[in-house]
């Protein structure tokens, strides 16, 4: 059996980092999806298919085996290392053994196959929905919107052993097999997933267009896809129905099922995001403002201020923490404050009386001495 495969990430449009990972190096492939503040998450996924890779290459153990080893890396790698501490990440991988694929998995990234127009999922997702969904609580039309959909039951790196689910599938020629994380799986539908693999025959395209599917449907998420195609004679499979062909380029699965319903799903997601920016922005400018001095005027007299000396859309950055009984145009008459008004900055409150205490002293000395030449 000879396979091409094809492979696509792509950080999305909401995300700072791409935390994905994925692996291409025959007869071995894998996604992994990390997650973990401050670049751990980059750091799990990487870690985790590099563990898998080189334990392959010196073939050591099979592959549920060689995942566990990676397993172990990330989490000792997560306690060794603060910046990186809880840091975990999904992990799914296939290897081609003949006309076999042997699976390893662990956590919410999906491995699909698609044949004679049939796209089956041979994952099974380890997260609280599904659970929740396989103990009847919940439907799995509940599960895809609910909000804690996200939440694995199961993740490389986050304890010392994992339960890593194993399979032996058979492939034949024009067989596709998609490994995939959720943030294709998230965004898009699997009819949509199935229409794309079904009519798009190269691999390398239908990577492409299945990471701008999820990016054209919101792209909260990192995306990435590895796709392989299984032939007996290691050419790509003719996929698109003759009529088709000719008239469905680029745009037509992109555009033809996406609105049926008004995405209210996505449109939360958004504006969940947008709130949350504005809100860390918020308490980070209050945090940052906080810690800022500096010395100016109040009602004609030198004061001491708490934050900066600039107003941003009407509103004030600063508050007059002291007000003194120093005039302020007393201490501007002097070179040293002619631009007190527009604030002297502090590193603290003590410079910030100092500061003032200066002034005191110089406006005192000044007032003696009477004007200065
Ligand atoms: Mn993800």
């Amino acid at each position: 059996m000879k396979v091409i495969a094809a492979a696509a990430t792509d950080i999305g449009l909401v995300r700072e980092g791409n935390e994905d990972s994925y692996l291409v190096d025959e007869p071995l492939f894998a996604v992994a999806d990390g997650m973990g503040g401050h670049r751990g998450g980059e750091v799990a996924s990487q870690l985790a298919l590099e563990t898998v890779e080189k334990l392959f290459r010196k073939g050591e153990g099979d592959l549920a085996e060689q995942v566990q080893e990676a397993n172990r890396a990330v989490f000792e790698r997560s306690v060794e290392d603060r910046q990186v501490a809880g840091m975990g990440t999904t992990l799914t991988a296939a290897l081609v053994e003949g006309d076999r694929i042997r699976l390893a998995h662990v956590g919410d990234s999906r491995a699909y196959l698609l044949r004679d127009g049939e796209l089956r999922r041979l994952t099974e997702d380890h997260t609280l929905v599904h659970r929740m969904v396989t103990e009847g609580e919940i439907s799995e039309t509940e599960a895809e919107a609910h909000p804690q959909r996200s939440v694995l039951t199961r993740a490389l790196g986050v304890d010392m052993f994992v339960d890593v689910d194993d399979d032996v599938v058979q492939v034949r020629s024009g067989d596709r097999l998609l490994l995939c994380t959720d943030g294709l799986t998230g965004m898009v539908s699997e009819d949509e997933i199935k229409e794309m693999l079904q009519h798009v025959a190269d691999p390398a395209e239908a990577a492409e267009r299945l990471v701008r599917s999820a990016n054209e449907a919101g792209g909260v998420d990192n995306i990435t896809v590895v796709i392989l195609d299984f032939s007996d004679d290691g050419r790509a499979q003719d996929r698109l129905a003759p009529v088709a062909r000719p008239k469905a380029p680029a745009e037509k699965p992109a555009k033809a099922p996406r609105w049926r319903a008004f995405p209210w799903k996505r449109m939360a997601i958004w504006v969940g995001a947008a709130v949350t920016v504005i809100v860390l922005g918020l308490v980070g400018l209050r945090a940052y403002l906080d810690t800022q001095w500096y010395v100016g005027v109040s009602e004609g007299n030198v004061a001491i201020y708490r934050g900066i000396p600039a107003e941003v859309a009407g509103f004030r950055l600063h508050h007059v923490v002291v007000e003194t009984t120093i005039p302020a145009e007393v201490a501007e008459s002097l070179a040293l404050y002619r631009d007190l008004d527009q604030g002297i900055t502090a590193d603290d409150r003590e410079a910030a009386n100092a500061i003032v205490e200066q002034i005191r002293n110089d406006a005192e000395a000044a007032q003696r001495n009477g004007p200065g030449p």
